[in-house]
């Protein structure tokens, strides 16, 4: 397969399969484009961005000359680089991890999920099998934009061939609760490999939120608004609701052979007979043994309506091969043959039921002549027919009946949204919506319909690349802050020219790595050396600014030659003097009445518990189950923050602890005792939490400052980790 060499606007499209269908008639191969909602999104994007697909066509070639015959077509003809799969592949990829484990999970059908070892490694190795034909075809600074569930390995297998793509993923189905999720023998690697893209999509809010808690929960990774910072990386989750192609909609909707086809229809069935529709896949997500119990329920409820409505039932027909697919079918046409035998006459049949795919012109009229759409889906991810519906509305004379558990319905609040599994709210749906006011159904349609015309499958495409491209751009600027190694050169020969210099740096999390205990972070031997080395200098004033307790800093620090600031800035030991110094006078009684609520809080949180200091209580919740402890300490702050109104009291949330301390008393008044004893001609901060930025803001022009970690900061660079932050004292002590 040649390389196909091009600049940074290449967007690399992969899924399972194809915007085409490979087959073979009479001997001959034929090849047929059958483009989804994506490919015509994309369409809008071409002027800007060379597009190409990567995935599956949908056929076992028969030999290596058919093959490279196939292969050929499709890159010369159609931009399709082609991932063939072998029938073991197939089954264990395709119809067994993919379709039988994540499929029926993802869709909380949890009992009927299967778990086999050797379709989880199908699945690894196809995952593989997509990653080598992107890398025989990509370049490493391409945008790639992988689809759905059966790739969610891949983003990460990119990111560690290609570090400096940018990676897009997008989740076609629903992504359940982490309770659901964590139920998957291979959950973490399915994370992981997702979390290897820059940018994860899902249809709704709640997906997202799911996602995003499913990572807090089993990875530990913290998010904030949606962005998960992983090493030096931001990961961005979002909701992009996929819209549907309103051209092709307005296209037909307008085509004459489109009206007379709907006009046939309800003459067909009579002028005064009322249509109900549903279309969909033949799949246990969508609820069709539960929707027509509903409505064998609604004809066994309203006789008046035998005769003057009729359910028009459109299957089509899906994974045959999967056992549960085929005993769904038999159910359901065995509840078709008894609601019709029950209640059907010679001139009227209740349930008119197809079971074969209908080409989209053919359903548009089907829509157009609809009075009622029921789509009621036990679960979707989105359901694209229930917007197709309102889209071919143009009338607005129409009512949806929608699912609460499907995507859509997070945009579609003005259908009538019911709960499958409650027949009666199913039953009264259809009946409200047979006797619905003119009035009442043309203003419920009209707000639909103009937001689904405004949010197309266009608007979505672009939506998601410019959020790509959007994330790329927080990185790059991230990037520019990075202390590299022209930054560190420039501290270095500062350093080194000047001769009165002021190190200040705080404690956990800078000079060392968090611990599960507090007291187990205590200095090691190198930080003592490095300290003493730095401190030992006659040019250097070494201040080692903390939240924690005066005796742990005496304890611990007591013997370096440096100045010490505990608990914020409440106490101070200042060389030469060398002495501790209390900042503050107030009486301390507020403890009294703070402690009890602390103690509810570490009792309430499990792994939680109550630190207190001479000036201060802190509420430590690093150890606690990630979720709770994080809901509970907002809850906390929230309590604490209207119970000090009007004191004399700070409320501080810092990370993993809530801190209640004297007002007025942070690490940037401390920093300024130091910052004013001296004309310092070489100043250095060195800080990771957001109460360093107190001492980040103190500082003066010309002033060196670094965040260790990643986050919003006041300081002029970042550094990644405590340990990078070591490999910078031991340049500076040596020098
Ligand atoms: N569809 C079609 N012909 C049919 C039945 C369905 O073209 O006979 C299309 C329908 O227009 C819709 C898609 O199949 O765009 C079904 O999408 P949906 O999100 O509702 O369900 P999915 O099958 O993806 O679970």
């Amino acid at each position: 397969m040649g390389k196909n060499k091009s600049s940074k606007n290449k967007l690399i499209i992969i899924s399972n399969r194809l915007p085409v269908t490979v087959s073979r008639k009479k001997n001959q191969i034929i090849i047929k484009e059958s483009p989804g909602g994506l490919a015509t999104g994309l369409r809008s994007l071409k002027q800007k961005k060379k597009v190409l697909f990567i995935g599956w066509p949908g056929y076992i070639p028969r030999n290596s000359r058919e093959k490279k015959y196939i292969q050929e077509c499709l890159i010369n003809d159609h931009q399709c680089y082609p991932v063939f799969l072998s029938r073991p592949e197939l089954e264990k990829y395709y119809y067994g991890f993919s379709n039988r484990t994540i499929w029926p999970l993802f869709h909380y059908f949890s009992s009927l999920s299967t778990f086999e070892e050797l379709e989880w490694k199908s699945y690894q190795k196809v995952n593989q099998k997509f990653l080598h034909i992107i890398m025989e075809t990509a370049e490493p600074d391409n945008t790639f934009w992988v689809h759905d569930y059966h790739l969610m390995l891949l983003p990460e297998l990119i990111r560690k061939v290609f570090p400096e793509s940018s990676i897009g993923f997008f989740l076609h189905i629903p992504f359940p609760s982490s309770e659901i999720f964590r139920i998957l023998p291979w959950r973490t690697e399915i994370l992981e490999g997702l979390l290897g893209a820059d940018l994860i999509g899902f249809h709704t809010y709640e997906y997202a939120r799911h996602f995003l808690s499913s990572s807090l929960r089993l990875l530990g990774y913290e998010h904030e608004f949606g962005s998960i910072s992983i090493n030096n990386r931001i990961v961005r989750v979002d909701n992009f609701p996929m819209g549907i192609d309103v051209e092709k909609n307005n296209r037909l909707l307008a085509d004459p052979e489109v009206q007379r086809e709907t006009e046939h229809c309800r003459k067909l069935l009579g002028e005064e007979n009322k249509i109900i529709l549903s279309v969909d896949r033949l799949d246990y997500s969508k609820g069709i043994p539960q929707r027509l119990k509903a409505f064998e329920l609604f004809l066994s409820k309203n006789r008046e309506w035998h005769e003057k409505t009729t359910y028009i039932m459109l299957c089509v027909p899906s994974r045959t091969k999967v056992s549960h697919y085929r005993l769904l079918k038999e159910e359901i046409d065995r509840l078709v043959g008894k609601i019709n035998g029950r209640f059907g006459t010679a001139s009227w049949t209740p349930v008119n039921y197809i079971y074969r795919s209908r080409p989209f012109k053919k359903l548009i009229s089907l829509y157009s002549a609809a009075d009622i759409a029921l789509v009621t889906p036990v679960r979707d991810g989105m359901n694209l027919v229930a917007k197709e519906y309102v889209a071919a509305k143009k009338d607005h004379n129409g009512v949806l009946i929608l699912s609460g558990t499907a995507g859509s319905a997070e945009e579609l609040g003005e259908a009538l949204i019911v709960n499958i599994h409650n027949k009666n709210e199913v039953v009264d749906a259809i009946k409200k919506a047979l006797t619905m006011p003119q009035q009442e159904k043309i203003s419920r349609m009209k707000i639909m319909r103009k937001r689904i015309m405004e949010y197309d499958i266009k608007h979505w495409t672009q939506s998601f690349i410019k959020s790509i491209e959007e994330t790329k751009n927080i990185q790059a600027s991230r990037e520019h802050r990075k202390l590299n190694q022209h930054g560190k050169t420039e501290i270095l020969s500062q350093y080194k020219k000047s001769k009165k210099r002021l190190l200040l740096f705080d404690y956990d999390g800078t000079l060392i790595s968090f611990s599960k205990k507090p007291e187990d972070a205590r200095p090691d031997k190198e930080l003592k050396r490095l300290l003493i080395s730095l401190s030992k200098k006659t040019n250097n004033h070494v201040v080692i600014i903390s939240g924690r307790d005066r005796n742990t800093m005496e304890q611990w620090l007591g013997d370096i030659n440096c100045s010490l600031v505990a608990e914020h800035g409440s106490w101070l030991k200042i060389l030469p003097k060398g002495e501790w110094e209390r900042q503050v006078s107030i009486p301390f009684q507020w403890k009294y009445r703070i402690m009890p609520i602390l103690k509810n809080y570490e009792s309430r949180v499990p792994g939680s518990f109550v630190e207190e200091k001479e000036f201060g209580l802190a509420w430590h919740y690093r150890n606690t189950s990630p979720e709770l402890g994080k809901m509970r300490s907002h809850e906390l702050y929230d309590n604490l923050n209207e119970f000090l109104a009007n004191t004399s009291l700070q409320l501080m949330h810092g990370k993993k602890v809530i801190e209640v301390r004297i007002a007025g008393i942070n690490k940037g008044v401390s920093a300024d005792h130091f910052l004013r004893m001296k004309d310092w001609d070489f100043i250095l901060a060195l800080g990771d939490d957001w109460t360093d930025e107190d001492l980040f803001k103190a500082l003066p022009e010309g002033a060196f400052s670094i965040k260790i970690g990643y986050g919003p900061t006041e300081a002029g660079f970042y550094i990644e980790s405590p340990t990078a932050c070591r490999a910078l004292l031991r340049e500076l002590s040596k020098s």
